[in-house]
């Protein structure tokens, strides 16, 4: 196996159950057949991740003790697949289809029954699953630093619906909520040339939704007057031709629905706790041929396209990703995603010394 030189352990952030993260020395995995052993440069903050430290595990992603983070990009260290050398930079997806099931077959390898995720990235190195390393790791481009290039996996998300709620140029688009998602989605919609209007309760977060393009910001949350409001502001006050939920709850997709215009599209995009009931008015439906679409993470095709996307600034990922802290910091970043403030996305960064912390184009230093 080509390697560099490795040391026996390393500086991870290990998940060991619900609000219960540290940051402990365990031992550098080491790579079998057909993996990667990728150095990290850059991890990213996600709202999964705030969700799993809050539960304490993810039934289907990660069961503790483990080290978490999922959106990352760094240089291969050591290497089982000889596409990748010693020194290539790579990013890579957080899971990977199995390619042989029914939703393999008919081209849904997001729904593929046998996802097989990563987790791990919150550490100095990173083990890929063989899997992942021959369907979903990309070289990155060179000039394209790693922590914009570990955008990649939730902008395939954002891509994925937009293209699936098939925005056309001009037309008038609602993205509900402006966290990563909800930015990344407006960004998807601006780029398709359509008039983007983002809700969001928090300013800093519309702020940055105007930085990406959109063309009006409305501070509040989604309440039946907030969306009385915004129906005015429409054509013939008929509503929005597409509609985004990018915030993941129960009454934000029920409040979502009056809001699309007749023949218009909702896409109830963000991922409610189970169990979470949307009612709807049949006539909607029959009458006025709304469609309800949602769409749910992303393949292989959407991973491809947003390096692209990332590489040529169509999406500036630094407009995300507005800070930048050492590994150390993980526990903290964490309450404050709980506490509702903080940068959209935060960028871990294993060569940052302890206690400092960047932002802007300094983030790229690291
Ligand atoms: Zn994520
Ligand atoms: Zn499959």
């Amino acid at each position: 196996m080509a390697t560099s030189q490795l040391p026996a352990t390393m500086r991870a952030c290990v998940l060991h159950g619900r609000e219960d993260v540290r940051v402990e020395e365990v031992p550098v995995p080491v790579p079998g057949e057909g993996e990667l052993l990728v150095r990290v440069r850059a991890a990213l903050t996600c709202g999964t991740d705030l969700k799993v430290f809050l539960r304490g595990y993810h039934a289907r992603m990660i069961v503790p003790p483990a080290v978490f983070g999922h959106e990352w990009a760094g240089e291969v260290a050591a290497s089982r697949d000889a596409r990748f050398p010693v020194g290539t930079r790579v990013v890579a997806a957080n899971s990977a289809p199995c390619g042989a099931c029914v939703f393999c077959e008919i081209g849904k390898p997001n729904l593929c029954r046998d996802l097989l995720f990563m987790n791990g990235a919150y550490a100095e190195y990173v083990r890929v699953p063989a899997r992942i390393v021959a369907k979903n790791c990309l070289r990155i481009p060179d000039g394209v630093p790693a922590a914009k290039a570990a955008l990649v996996e939730p902008l395939a998300c954002a891509v994925k619906g937009v293209e699936d709620a098939r925005v056309a140029a001009g037309e008038r688009v609602l993205v509900i909520g402006a966290g990563p998602l909800g930015l990344l989605l407006a960004r998807m919609c601006v780029l398709a040339g359509a008039e983007v209007t983002s809700l969001d309760a928090q300013p800093a977060r519309l702020a940055a939704a105007r930085e990406l393009g959109a063309a009006h910001t409305v501070e509040a949350a989604l309440t039946p007057e907030t969306a009385d409001v915004l129906k005015a502001r429409t054509a013939h006050g008929l509503g929005f031709d597409c509609v985004f939920e990018a915030i993941g709850r129960q009454e934000t997709w029920n409040g979502a629905v009056p809001l699309v215009r007749p023949g218009g599209r909702i896409n109830l995009f963000g991922g409610c706790p189970n169990g979470s009931e949307l009612r709807v008015d049949t006539a909607r439906l029959h009458y006025e041929e709304v469609t309800l679409l949602a769409s749910f993470h992303h393949t292989p095709r959407t991973i491809r396209t947003a390096l692209e996307l990332i590489a040529d600034e169509r999406v500036p990922a630094l407009a995300i990703v507005r800070e930048g802290r050492p590994l150390a910091d993980l526990p903290r970043v964490l309450e404050e995603l709980k506490a509702g403030g903080g940068a959209p996305k935060t960028a871990l960064l294993p060569h940052l010394p302890d206690g400092a912390r960047v932002s802007g184009a300094e983030i790229l230093d690291y």
